[in-house]
């Protein structure tokens, strides 16, 4: 492991500087994503910056109605607050779906954006990974890659982005709270917050070096509270998602079953947390039945394209999503 100095900070300003000033340094949150990365010698930072203790562990419903979540928020305390579990069951259930109680318990929302892949060839310091190494090349696109992308893929990465919670974030039109080096604050749409690989796969969201995120927050649209997640992986519990579908769906209440606005992300497919706007041109005045469902389904996964050993998610993608809009609109399919 790379030798690294440790500290810690106490405001977010702090903080800020203390990673800014070093282009070496990161942050350390829960650490349950970045002390696995140090021991692999995958990330090898010479500085760490401790924000256990920064004032930023709230869960507040704002004047307006909407809910702020402070970025040191641990997983299980956010999946289990009956503000979400109520207005938003789907990130909720995000939650709950994800790594372990333990984990859970350490885990943060900030941390949680910005994990890392779990491509196997970005975890082995010696394979050629663009991401982990720029232009060393991509040991997936020839290798063994059942669990990559098939969505947002580039020619110099195809990684699965391997996140639950900002797959509920993407549906719910959250928007990401920031700090930036040198002052100032910003709000970016978390549909915004992780960019497409292109060309720089190493890069992964817009935050610049040292940017600290402080909250994200939750619009207040009563109908969220129709929302569900979906992840269907390898086994039961304690494993990414090979393919998830975070819904939320508006139906008219009259008897027609009218959809009058639905929200689409996907996981476990996309190299980021994909929001599938094509999915919900084709549910929004349609009616919610299988039909309707699984055209969104085939509308999400029009653009998909395979790699030698996972052509099967495109299909289980589609079938995961039809059956979240099932769930969500109280419809067997
Ligand atoms: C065995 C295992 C299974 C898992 N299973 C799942 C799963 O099924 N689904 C899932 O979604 N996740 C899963 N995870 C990942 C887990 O959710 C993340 O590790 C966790 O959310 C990261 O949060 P953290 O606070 O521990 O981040 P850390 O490890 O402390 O930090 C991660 C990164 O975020 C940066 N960072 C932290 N806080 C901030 C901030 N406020 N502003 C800017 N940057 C920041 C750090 O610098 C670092 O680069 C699993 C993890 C493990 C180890
Ligand atoms: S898919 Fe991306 S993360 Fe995996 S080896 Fe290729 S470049 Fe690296």
């Amino acid at each position: 492991m790379n030798p690294f100095t440790y500290s810690h900070a106490n405001r977010p300003e702090e903080a800020v500087a203390a990673v800014a000033k070093n282009p070496r340094a990161d942050f350390v949150a829960g650490g349950t994503t970045l002390v696995d990365l140090l021991r692999l010698d995958v990330m090898t930072p010479d500085a760490l910056v401790d924000v256990n203790a920064l004032p930023l562990a709230r869960i507040e419903t704002l004047p307006g109605g909407g809910v702020r979540i402070g970025a040191m928020v641990r997983n299980s305390d956010l999946a289990n607050d009956p503000t979400i579990r109520q207005r938003y069951p789907v990130l909720s259930e995000a939650l709950l779906s994800g790594a372990s109680p333990q984990l859970r318990n350490m885990a943060t929302t900030g941390g949680n954006l910005m994990q890392r892949t779990r491509c196997y060839y970005f975890r082995d310091a010696v394979s050629p990974c663009n991401k982990r190494q720029p232009g060393s090349g991509c040991a997936a696109l020839g290798g063994f890659n059942r669990i990559h992308a098939v969505l947002g893929t580039s020619e110099k990465c195809i990684a699965t982005h391997p996140g639950d919670m900002p797959v509920a974030l993407a549906a719910l039109d959250a928007v990401v709270h920031t700090r930036r080096p040198g002052g100032g604050e910003r709000a970016i749409p978390l549909t915004d917050f992780h960019v497409p690989y292109g060309e720089d796969p190493a890069r992964e969201s817009v935050l610049e070096h040292g940017e600290l995120i402080t909250a994200v927050e939750l619009p207040a649209v009563p109908w969220f509270a129709r929302s569900t997640y979906l992840k269907i992986r390898d086994r039961a519990s304690y494993e990414f998602a090979l393919a998830s579908a975070a819904v939320a769906l508006d139906l008219d209440r009259s008897g027609s079953r009218a959809i009058r606005a639905a929200r689409v992300a996907l996981g476990g497919v996309a190299t980021k947390p994909w929001r599938s706007r094509e999915a919900e041109q084709v549910l929004t005045g349609g009616k919610a039945d299988e039909a309707t469902f699984r055209a969104a389904a085939e509308a999400a996964l029009k653009g998909a394209r395979p790699q030698r050993n996972n052509e099967f998610k495109i299909e289980l993608a589609k079938r995961t999503l039809t059956r979240a809009l099932a769930t969500a609109a109280e419809i067997k399919v």
